[in-house]
């Protein structure tokens, strides 16, 4: 029998939910299959074509569908890679819900948002939850309680109840404790607001996380667990933490998982020595290593997050902290500005991006590292402005481009390839999800794959990332590289397309057209940010 845990969050949005849903997915995965499930309100198919300031950072799983960043908390908390189905819209909802209904399904009936829609969800959970072979689907709900467009996901969650009873269904609430200026006391009125609006819909929690600046009193303990009819040890405190790897072990130590076992009956006896000892070396590190990451989105740092997580991750693997310095490229009007801006850094990120704005500044930034011998990561946008830069400045076309930018470039190094041209239709059309690359024998990149033990080994070393993105580096100008100095160390199977580059005479230059950011996780660092990292240490 499949344990349903359902997460909703109350007061205010942007509380931290899918980190606290993800916790407690942790601490169940040593004993237990957990997946996750994340539902979100919006009538966006999915947030491909949503902008990341908006919307924080796109997330792409191995099967190429686009999700939000809580996708990226639950692969790196719970070590386990999520499909498209994982992910319910209410775009997705509807959508199905109108080919059914054309298709027939409900014939003579008249189809109703109850029942229907939230039993489409209902099924749907069961379905993931069945073709995972799932012990806990671990359900997140998005937004805050009350807001209209998750309406149908709380009453799915109360009819799945009212269906498998309290004993496989276990409700947990996030909620926030403000302490308001001037009382200096956490005041728990909100909270019992929140929860009130939650047993309209006839859901009532059985734990609530109480999201806080800092530790919960034990007076506020006391006195939600008596309006929220709760116990008081299943008012679990979630205070501010310096990193987001150290909540598990704080839900761990206020015993969360004898309320799950009194709830649902799972023993859940994790093991968390292994997990405590990375978290320790971000908290407590011995050195201190400064990465630039060079964008246009450094108004909204969620826009980076997997980068931000796989510096941390890496960090960790040296036992050094990672600061992270963002960098509007908009300011890095010549090399000149470059040398002042990352004048103190000690490595240097392009991250993935796309249109025109500040390119000009990431190429600057580019040359800088280039040419200073500064340990530099390409990542996707990174890789393709790289060869630009390297065509410009190197091989003496200065008008290369990519056609992204400059249709009109005579040196369209970066270009859509002729199989890719006929398309038109935005919100679907990026080469997205994991695809192979081969990496080439003695090259830095399989160097640094081999020591992580990642990649299927013939005689050359094959590894799989994921990707989104439309341009490729144009494979006419490959050979021209090649001369410059580059090398290319890795290829798409078909030997056309570069995912990996290199300057082997450089102290650390990789770039690749992929995101390696996407599959990181504290236990399992990304190769080529352990690889950065590392290299940034010793310049
Ligand atoms: N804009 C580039 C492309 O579409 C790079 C995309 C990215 O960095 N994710 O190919």
């Amino acid at each position: 029998m499949v344990k349903y845990i359902v997460v909703t969050g109350g007061v205010l949005s942007g509380l931290g939910k899918g980190v606290a849903a993800a916790s407690i997915g942790h601490l169940l995965s040593y004993d237990y299959k957990v997946v996750p499930i994340k539902c979100d309100g919006y009538l966006n198919v999915d947030p491909g074509t949503m902008n990341p300031i908006e919307h924080g950072e796109v997330f792409v799983l191995d099967d190429g569908t686009e999700v939000d960043m809580d996708f990226g908390h639950y692969e790196r908390f719970l070590n386990t890679t999520c499909n498209g189905r994982q992910n319910l819209t209410m775009g997705k909802v509807f959508h199905e819900l109108y080919e059914k209904e054309r298709k027939g399904e409900f014939l003579g009936k008249t189809v109703q948002l109850v029942p229907h829609a939230s039993g489409h969800i209902v099924d749907w959970w069961k379905e993931v939850a069945k073709s995972q072979d799932a012990d806990v689907a671990l359900v997140e709900i998005g937004g805050t309680v009350g807001d209209m467009e998750n309406e149908l996901y709380l009453e799915a969650a109360r009819s799945l109840r009212s269906e498998l009873g309290k004993e496989n269904v276990m409700f947990v609430h996030l909620t926030y404790i403000p302490i308001p200026g001037g009382v200096n006391e956490q005041k728990s009125k909100p909270t019992q607001q929140s929860v009130s609006l939650l047993m309209q819909r006839g859901i009532s929690p059985d734990a609530i996380l109480c999201r806080s600046r800092e530790q919960v009193s034990d007076s506020i303990k006391r006195k939600i667990s008596m309006f929220c009819n709760v116990p008081q040890n299943a008012v679990i405190g979630a205070p501010d933490v310096t990193s987001v790897y150290s909540i598990p072990k704080g839900f761990y130590e206020q015993d969360i998982l004898t309320v799950i076992k009194n709830t649902l009956g799972l023993d859940a006896k994790p093991d968390l020595t292994d997990w405590t000892k990375r978290v320790n070396s971000i908290l407590f590190p011995t050195k201190k290593t400064t990465v630039a990451i060079c964008g246009k989105y450094t108004a909204l740092e969620d826009s980076y997050a997997s980068v931000v997580e796989a510096l941390h991750h890496a960090g960790a693997y040296h036992d050094t902290s990672v600061e992270i310095k963002f960098v509007d490229t908009e300011n890095v009007v010549d090399v000149q500005s470059a040398k002042s801006l990352l004048s103190d850094i000690d490595a240097v990120i392009v991250p993935g991006g796309f249109g025109s704005r500040g390119i000009e500044g990431k190429i600057n930034a580019v040359r800088y590292c280039r040419e200073n011998n500064i340990p530099y990561l390409g990542l996707c946008y990174g890789l393709q402005l790289a060869v630009i830069e390297l065509m410009r400045n190197v091989c003496g076309h200065p008008d290369a481009h990519t056609t992204e930018v400059n249709p009109d470039t005579t040196t369209p190094i970066v270009d859509i390839l002729p199989d890719q041209k006929n398309v038109t239709d935005l919100g679907g059309t990026l080469r997205l999800g994991a695809y192979p690359a081969i990496l080439s024998g003695g090259s830095l990149a399989e160097k640094i794959y081999d020591s992580a033990g990642l990649g299927v080994r013939n005689s050359l070393l094959t590894v799989s990332e994921r990707h989104r993105h439309r341009y490729e580096v144009n494979p006419k100008y490959h050979k021209e590289l090649i001369e410059a100095g580059l090398k290319i160390s890795g290829l798409s199977p078909d030997g056309r397309l570069a995912e990996f580059i290199e300057l082997p005479t450089h102290k650390f230059f990789m770039a690749t057209q992929a995101h390696p950011e996407l599959k990181s996780s504290l236990q399992k660092p990304a190769p080529l940010f352990v690889g950065l990292v590392g290299a940034a240490k010793k310049y």
